[in-house]
């Protein structure tokens, strides 16, 4: 019903040739940091959108014992935050 939205055009493109975006593979740099959860084989570094969570976050989604502590914190890959952010939704609406 609204049409409005149909003839909103934006038009910032960036031309071709200047961004730097084309260049950088996404494979240049090899994650360092693993993910701390046992079972997952991915990296937890920060270039790849990996996370730090606290003992008790890791422990309510993945039990105790299933990962690596490191420094108090534990290190998780991107699509473990994800598990762990879904886990977690209902908790973060009812907050006080
Ligand atoms: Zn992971």
């Amino acid at each position: 019903m609204s049409r409005r939205t149909s003839s909103v055009q934006r038009k910032v493109r960036i031309p071709s040739g200047k961004s730097k975006k084309s260049s950088a593979k996404k494979e240049a740099k090899p994650g360092e940091i693993p993910c701390g959860i046992a079972d997952c084989d991915g990296f937890a570094d920060k270039h790849m959108g990996g996370r730090s969570l606290s003992q008790e976050n890791a422990i309510d989604t993945w039990g105790e014992g299933a990962f690596t502590v490191r420094k108090n914190r534990v290190r998780v890959c991107k699509s473990c935050y994800k598990i762990w952010k879904k886990d977690n939704k209902d908790d973060m609406n009812s907050h006080y």
